[in-house]
């Protein structure tokens, strides 16, 4: 039995979480796989009522479990706050993978001919939780990058590439950062002299960001650290139809979280016109992950008939409809496609 715990979140989170547990619940009925639900309090919500954003029965639940489906959490701002949930939880099991993919699905703009994966380290850099308010007129940060963590991550990258199409970029700023990243290029080149079949290169990441739009085609893979792939993952969504659209995989060596790239978008929360498939895309690579590719294969199929027919899509998409008419419209999908089938 796996047991998967489940975090609604904040803002839109209870919204496009409810809509992913129901077509879990119907895939659980189609194909009888053995997963079991646990829902816990994690995000502002929890804050608010226990003081903190992940209380001590969550962390329970949580180790108790054998990995993570997570709606999108508020942190608070501002100096002296506690860590976000989705930092926590990557402490605590140690995932170190972020693994976001990005191409083109049926609702993607015609600038989409991007069809790449990001491997974005999680546990460094710039994100390391280092930073120190000195003074009222000056604050710093410490950015770590240790050859460990870089050796973990590239070993993702170009393993993760040679089932792709055997091409890997590392997007860093080593011209600038010469101690971090300078290191980060020199382990990176060190992998790939490991991966000969695998075509290794290297760009400034500025200079990525531009390329990214402008030549899509040109990557594969993309490996970098924490902030820069925050950033880059953001603007592979907007060029794949959005962030309503992008899923991602937090993975360690024991331990794995799935959750939508995107936030809690407060600007739409409550309306009921969030988009879904962010979440259920992230549910897809659970079951990947879990190995039930065929039925990774099946929901993925059902959402991207449910984007080509185009029938009451959230507005994000174009449409006009709600978030439970793409809940309702994926699992029709999903238990007519069995049909034929059978
Ligand atoms: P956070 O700080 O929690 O990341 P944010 O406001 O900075 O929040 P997002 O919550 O990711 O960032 O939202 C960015 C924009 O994308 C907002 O305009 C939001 O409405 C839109 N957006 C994000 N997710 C979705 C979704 N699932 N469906 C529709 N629109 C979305």
């Amino acid at each position: 039995m796996w047991k998967v715990a489940v975090i609604e979140g904040d803002g839109i989170g209870p919204e496009v979480i409810s809509a992913t547990v129901n077509v879990i619940n119907a895939i659980n009925d189609i194909y009888k796989l053995p997963i079991e639900l646990e829902f816990l309090e994690a995000g502002l919500g929890a804050y608010k009522k226990y003081g903190t954003n992940l209380p001590k029965q969550s962390m329970d639940k949580l180790f108790d479990s054998d990995c993570a489906l997570k709606g999108p959490t508020t942190s608070l701002e501002g100096f002296g706050t506690e860590l976000g949930v989705p930092v926590k939880i990557r402490k605590m099991f140690n995932l170190y993978a972020n693994i976001r993919p990005f191409k083109p699905l049926p609702r993607s703009s015609s600038l989409a001919k991007l069809d790449v994966l990001i491997v974005r380290e999680n546990t460094e850099g710039s994100y390391s939780g280092l930073e120190y308010r000195v003074s009222d007129q000056v604050a710093f940060g410490i950015r770590i990058t240790t050859r460990s963590a870089a050796e973990k991550i590239f070993k993702v990258a170009f393993s993760m590439a040679e089932k792709r199409k055997k091409k890997v970029t590392l997007a860093h700023k080593a011209n600038v950062l010469k101690a971090t990243d300078g290191l980060y290029k020199e382990v990176f080149l060190n992998e790939a002299r490991r991966h000969p079949e695998v075509l290794a290169e290297d760009a400034h990441v500025d200079a990525l960001a531009h390329w990214l739009i402008l030549k899509p085609e040109f990557y594969d893979v993309i490996v970098t650290e924490n902030l820069y792939g925050d950033i880059i993952s953001d603007e592979a969504a907007a060029l794949v139809g959005g962030l309503g659209l992008a899923a991602s995989a937090n993975l360690g060596d024991k331990y794995a979280m799935f959750e939508p790239v995107h936030g809690s978008a407060p600007d739409i929360a409550g309306k009921g016109i969030s988009n879904p498939v962010a979440a259920m895309l992230s549910f897809k690579m659970m079951l990947e992950w879990m190995g039930y590719p065929e039925v990774a294969w099946a929901l993925e199929s059902a959402i991207n008939q449910t984007l080509t027919e185009g029938e009451k899509l959230t507005p994000d998409m174009g449409g006009s409809g709600k978030t439970e008419d793409i809940e309702k419209k994926v699992i029709s999908n999903l238990q007519k496609n069995l049909h034929n089938i059978g």
